[in-house]
């Protein structure tokens, strides 16, 4: 590489709605692992106190005494902190209780909701992604994730509720893009958790695409058992079992947002030309 190119850097994008039980940490997972299985270089960075993107990449959360908490406070840094999912093949930034005290301890410090985008900054050129499993918040730690980041993937239930909840996380991250992040963008919106069977799924999920049309991901991840046994073996679904309908949708949601991201980067260099 010529030396005044500039190597290319990861790009980065939050796992992110404040509800709970949507499928944020399934998709933060197996997004990881399928982009893995694609030659991609991943790191996925555990921003819940819960700590399950971390166990359930087959990482010991209860082991990892230099985790996020000590990246967040400036105690360690990314590139010590992180661990390899051997089950996944791509890096965790792993995550316990500890992370919990994140949120009384940061507010002291300056530049609060920046701690992780500057300690990202650091290991950008070691990953073509970095994916960041948001909290079921909308707190510090999220602002952390929404200001580091370049774009945010909402996994999404289609039910009667989902739309109504998802105009706060929207408005979040409008606010975050005017205040603090303007580089940040809602890539789209997952359909996971899907059941053909149920009429109401169909319909909402209709509604979904006439009111955020190509913000709309083409994949649907089903509901699918083999998804949720797949985290109690410290495997991601698509490892765990590969052939399953669950494994196969997050395969190609992994190949559509390689597209996504090739056609976005295609556009932003015609527009450097012109
Ligand atoms: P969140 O991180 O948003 O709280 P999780 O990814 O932990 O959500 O998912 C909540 C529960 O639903 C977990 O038990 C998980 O295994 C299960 N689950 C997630 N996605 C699917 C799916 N597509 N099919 C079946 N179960 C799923
Ligand atoms: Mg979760």
């Amino acid at each position: 590489m010529p030396a005044d190119r500039i190597p290319p850097a990861a790009r980065v994008f939050c796992i992110a709605n404040q509800k709970g039980g949507v499928g944020k940490t399934t998709t933060a997972i197996n997004l990881a692992a399928a982009l893995a299985l694609r030659d991609k270089r991943v790191l996925l960075v555990d921003l819940d106190p819960q700590g399950n993107a971390t166990m359930g990449s087959g990482v010991d959360k209860n082991a990892a005494t230099l985790n996020l908490y000590q990246v967040l406070l400036g105690e360690t840094d990314v590139a010590t902190a992180r661990v390899r999912s051997e089950s996944g093949n791509f890096d965790v930034l792993p995550a316990n209780r500890e992370l919990s005290g994140a949120e009384i301890d940061l507010v002291q410090l300056d530049d609060r909701e920046q701690r992780l985008k500057e300690a990202l900054e650091a290991v950008v050129g070691d990953y073509d992604f970095i994916l960041i499993d948001c909290p079921p918040t909308l707190s510090l730690l999220t602002l952390n994730g929404l200001a580091g980041a370049h774009g945010v993937i909402i996994p999404m239930q289609c039910e009667y509720f989902a739309l109504e909840g998802l105009s706060d996380l929207v408005n979040t991250i409008k606010r975050v893009y005017r205040n603090i992040n303007p580089d940040l963008e809602l890539i789209g919106l997952l359909r996971v958790m899907f059941d053909t069977r149920v009429t109401l799924q169909q319909q909402v999920s209709a509604q979904i695409e006439s009111h955020f049309g190509d913000k709309v991901f083409k994949t649907i991840v089903p509901r699918n058992v083999r998804l949720a046994e797949a985290p109690s073996y410290g495997l991601p679904g698509v490892i765990y079992d590969k052939s399953s309908r669950g494994a196969k949708a997050y395969l190609a949601f992994g190949d559509e947002l390689i597209q996504r991201v090739r056609k976005a980067g295609a556009a932003a260099q015609n527009k450097a030309i012109a």
